[in-house]
């Protein structure tokens, strides 16, 4: 068939390895060797293409490239290396037939590097491992070799510099020689992987595709399947890396789909696009999708002014197709009004969506009450699944919490561990078996069990500090584990005797009183002063653990009154004293957003 003839000169691979080990240097090399960026056009860390990622050195989202070597089509997919956004990894590997798997020289393999190479063999995938960085003064070429072959068990390791280009055209050599092209297929209709979306508002939907069949142009009438949505194909391209139109896309390629879908909300990747109205037998059956990730933390969102509510709202429709592992759901939180209780892949994940709803959307919002999920078993035997503070219950309604533990494997220098053990033992930690990682390089590698919501606690900086940045961890989450009796509470924050629900928070019994103490004095000093006293209080564990009371404000209403008109000036204070009253029985405090904003950083 004709259309395999010309699959055969496809290679299409991804860049994997832990942050930093040079992915998307090693891709300006590959951009620059095959002429796909002009040289005056270059510029670092190319597939870097937003703002965001450009200004922290950090890749989030997966970018695909086209790339023309002699007779040969390279699609690559340049991915990110940070754990909260191993799930993009993991789409882009389902896309492609083989991976390069990058370890820095000076740093060797990290906890990262050992989680992608689980995820590219789970997906079948030829690796090329590579050692980067030989041209540094400190690279330690020979124990990362060791270290890669352990790993792997492969013998053939290539040796480039990313940043000088030493090495990189043999790689590209070796990449045509040991990745597959991609599987021929003996079908006609047409079928291909969703791993992304994009959205334009002048376009819709625009399609991330794998063809694995067929072919798809211009005018054809497909169907995103599992959603059963139907649209005429508007424009198919490539990535080079910007959206370039083609007349066709075949079976082995890597491209895109204008669909002109005006409906953000409702894409979902991992599914298929296949033809509508086949000739005969109906379209193929979709390729088996994707796992929808579970969230790891949830916080709430909100718009500083409600007038912004429907534009957040759109906004994350938006985001969720990019980022399909974002979840969110409308909730009403009191003083703040109508935001969404939002699910996110760990803390950089939430602060990358915040940051791109900020920038991207234009959006000013308050983040509250960041919480990992708990399994209630009430009294009467119910069973129910919390993730916001504000819905945990009282204590003598609990027969049973039940948190989420994760495993982790954390690599790091040998000399490190003593000062790690410390903080491992403040968060809860369960340290399992201890080994000698590699052969010289004096490192370890350390199982260790602990509770999500401390792995939450600021964990990976920590790490990071303690081993002057030569600690890596990697974790997936292990299960459920009883939370022993009453070592988990709510904790209410009260302003004026009424729980502000935004400030609640869910903390462990070791933690609760200095909890208590520091954001009460944190909330005075933040809380404007008012006309009266107000009093902050925070409770648990059934009583008043802290309390403070802000002094009001003296304002002489009667300032701008000149002589000496007694009279007018007693009606004033008349008013003032009944204001107060009024206010004092109502009960309100008004928070401003500000407060919120404050209160959340830490
Ligand atoms: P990524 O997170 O894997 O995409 O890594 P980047 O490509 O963003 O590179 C991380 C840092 O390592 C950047 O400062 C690069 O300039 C640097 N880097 C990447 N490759 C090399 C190399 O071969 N040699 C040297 N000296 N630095 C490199
Ligand atoms: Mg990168």
């Amino acid at each position: 068939m004709e259309l395999t003839m010309e699959a055969k000169n496809i290679r299409n691979f991804c860049i994997i390895s832990h942050i930093d080990h040079g992915k998307s240097t090693l891709a300006d090399r590959f951009l620059e060797l095959t002429g796909t960026v002009e040289k005056r056009k270059m510029r670092e860390q190319f597939l870097d293409m937003m703002d965001l990622e450009r200004e922290r050195g950090i890749t989030i989202k997966m970018q695909p490239v086209r790339m023309i070597y002699k007779e040969f089509i390279l699609n690559l997919i340049d991915t990110p290396g940070h754990i909260d956004f191993s799930y993009e990894v993991s789409r882009a590997l389902r896309a492609v037939e083989g991976a390069i798997l990058l370890v820095d020289a000076t740093q060797g393999v990290q906890a990262q590097t050992i989680a992608n190479v689980e995820m590219a063999k789970s997906s079948g995938l030829k690796i090329i491992p590579v050692i980067n960085k030989i041209d540094l003064p400190s690279a330690r070429i020979e124990e990362t070799r060791e270290e890669i072959k352990k790993l792997l068990g492969i013998e053939k390791i290539l040796e480039i510099s990313a940043k000088t280009g030493e090495g990189v055209e043999t790689l590209l050599e070796e990449v045509i020689g040991r990745i597959p092209a991609p599987v021929p297929t003996f079908q006609s209709e047409p079928r291909g992987l969703v791993f992304d979306f994009e959205y334009s508002p002048h376009q819709g939907i625009i399609i991330y595709v794998r063809m694995f069949d067929g072919a798809i142009k211009k005018g054809d009438g497909l169907m995103l399947s599992q959603i059963n949505e139907k649209f005429n194909v508007a424009e198919v391209g490539i990535f080079s890396p910007n959206r370039n139109p083609v007349s066709i896309l075949k079976a082995g390629e890597i491209g895109y789909i204008v669909t002109n879908i005006k409906k953000p909300g409702i894409g979902l990747v991992g599914d298929s696009v296949v033809g509508f109205n086949p000739p005969a037998g109906g379209s193929l059956p979709a390729l088996p999708g994707y796992f929808q990730p579970r969230p790891v933390v949830w916080a709430s969102v909100y718009p500083e002014s409600q007038d912004d509510f429907d534009l957040l709202k759109q906004s994350l429709e938006r985001l969720r197709l990019s980022d399909s592992s974002l979840v969110y759901e409308e909730e009403n939180g009191g003083v703040l009004g109508r935001g969404f209780r939002s699910g996110f892949l760990g803390m950089l994940h939430l602060e990358i969506i915040m940051e791109r709803l900020k920038r991207e959307f234009n959006l000013k919002l308050i983040i509250a009450a960041p919480t990992v999920i708990y399994k209630i078993i009430f009294m009467d035997g119910k069973e129910r699944e919390i993730y916001s503070p504000a819905f945990f219950p009282d204590e003598h309604l609990i027969k049973k919490i039940f948190e989420p533990w994760v495993e982790m494997q954390i690599i790091l220098p040998v000399e490190k561990i003593g000062p790690l053990i410390r903080i491992l033992h403040d968060h809860e930690a369960e340290i399992g078996a201890t080994r000698q990682f590699g052969d010289s390089a004096g490192r370890s590698l350390l199982n260790v069990d602990m509770p999500l919501r401390e792995l939450m606690r600021n964990f990976f900086d920590e790490l990071k500090s303690v081993t002057a940045g030569y600690g890596s961890l990697n974790y997936k989450i292990s299960g459920w584990r009883e939370v022993k009796n009453g070592a988990i509470n709510r904790l209410d924050i009260l302003v004026a005797e009424e729980v502000v629900p935004a400030l609640s928070r869910i903390v462990s019994r070791l933690k609760i009183e200095r909890e208590a103490k520091e954001t009460v004095e944190k909330l005075a000093k933040i809380l404007p002063r008012a006309l009266f006293v107000i009093k902050i209080q925070a409770k648990g564990l059934g009583r008043i653990i802290a309390s403070r009371s802000i002094p009001a404000l003296k304002k002489d209403v009667t300032g701008y009154l000149y002589g000496g008109d007694r009279t007018r000036k007693m009606k004033l204070w008349q008013k003032q004293k009944r204001g107060k009253k009024k206010l004092k029985e109502k009960g309100k405090v008004n928070i401003p957003p500000e407060v919120f904003i404050k209160m959340m950083r830490s």
